[in-house]
């Protein structure tokens, strides 16, 4: 007997006798099933809120200008940097970004936390990585042009968090989000060239990976002390700098390992610049009317309805109407008006018992001034910040 035929014949015997004619007998081992126990929620209190720029071009970049590190940290300091990441190309360093940014003498502050960290300026596109000291960050660089599991294998040994930068478009990264652990959502004031980022953050999201999104200015040009210091570039520093956007950690303490840790675990929002309000995202999962969990959080379904709250805390405008755009798995689930002092919205959704499910919101309303960065605003138009999302049924072994 002809051993094609002999198969098909077995399989057909067996599609006869357990499934009627026309039904696959395929089953998908990687459906949705009930996850195990998740790790508690963290406090909804027991932390502060720190906001920073994760982007940002120092003078051992070979294209900024009028950027010393000394000028990034006062300035980050005199508008309430908490945070700061001074992200240089290791390219132009050669990957050597432990002897050139982090050696500067200027590199130190008595009020503003420095990540270390370095941009990963390769032939495949951009990266952030961020660490709460000091790291073999030649390593990664070395390693650039390697397949991505070689990559992968050494970034967790260095035990870095490694974020994706500018994900569309010119230099965008071009490598497996599998190794990243945040992305960057909103890069320079600039908003709306960022679309195709959130779309790239969407899909990587309802495909099962528990994204953290962040802002980076990705400034590289101060303004000049003196006329004659002056560059060609010198009047991004009026529109970008600083900043814009300004990234919120919810921090459970202020140090440099925590707001790393925080980026990782996605407690995190983006406002337009330092003096936006802050988009805040909690869910009362019992209904009693105090929330138990905020964005970043996931947890499992219990097949009920969940109370969403976004509010808004800072500098708003009471007489102002805000727009909240909820994002549920990628689609758009609703659109509500905010208003008044701590403009607030509520609404009620049943996250689905089996499979993952993920809410997200984005704010827009009228621009905060930020006179120091005085054309940001233009720029950035009436979006006002974004939250990251409340996650539901996300498996942590993902
Ligand atoms: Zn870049
Ligand atoms: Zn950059």
């Amino acid at each position: 007997m002809h051993r094609s035929v002999f198969v098909a014949g077995l399989i057909m015997a067996g599609c006869l006798t357990s499934l009627a004619i026309g039904q696959s007998s395929h089953t998908d081992p990687w459906a949705p099933i009930e996850i195990g126990v998740l790790p508690p929620i963290a406090s909804l209190t027991g932390g502060e809120w720190l906001k920073g720029d994760l982007h940002v071009h120092s003078r051992h970049s070979k294209e900024s200008s009028n950027n010393s590190v000394a000028t990034i940290i006062s300035f980050s300091k005199s508008v309430g940097m908490d945070y700061l990441c001074i992200t240089d190309h290791d390219n132009h360093v050669l990957g050597d970004v432990a002897h050139n940014t982090w050696t500067d003498p200027e590199f130190k502050s008595d009020s503003v936390l420095l990540l270390y960290g370095a941009e990963w300026t390769t032939t495949r596109g951009h990266g952030n990585a961020f660490s709460a000291r000091p790291y073999d960050h030649q390593r990664l660089y070395d390693v650039r042009d390697q397949r991505d599991v070689v990559v992968g294998a050494v970034k967790k040994e260095l035990g870095i968090h490694l974020s994706a930068n500018h994900p569309s478009g010119k230099d965008h990264f071009g490598y497996s989000y599998d190794m990243v652990d945040s992305i960057e959502v909103w890069n320079s004031s600039y908003w709306p060239k960022n679309a195709n980022a959130i779309m790239i953050w969407d899909d990587m999201l309802s495909s099962g990976r528990k994204l953290t999104g962040r802002g980076g200015s990705d400034a590289h040009h101060g303004a000049p002390e003196t006329p004659d210091k002056a560059t060609k570039n010198s009047f991004q520093a009026k529109s970008n700098y600083i900043g814009t956007p300004t990234t919120w950690v919810f921090a459970p303490a202020r140090t440099s390992q925590a707001v790393v840790d925080t980026l990782t675990g996605g407690r995190v929002s983006v406002s337009a610049n330092p003096y936006a309000p802050r988009v805040e995202f909690y869910a009362d999962l019992d209904q009693d009317g105090k929330m138990d969990m905020m964005m970043g959080d996931n947890t499992k379904s219990t097949g009920k309805p969940v109370k969403f709250r976004v509010q808004l805390t800072g500098n708003t405008v009471p007489t102002a109407s805000y727009t909240v755009n909820v994002v549920k798995d990628g689609n758009k689930f609703g659109t509500f008006q905010a208003i008044g002092k701590i403009p607030m919205v509520e609404f009620t959704d049943t996250p689905a018992l089996l499979g993952r499910t993920y809410y997200r919101v984005t704010v827009e309303g009228p621009p905060t001034a930020y006179p120091q960065v005085p054309e940001s605003m233009a720029m950035s138009g009436n979006m006002v910040g974004l939250s990251n999302p409340i996650y539901f049924n996300f498996d942590p072994n993902f």
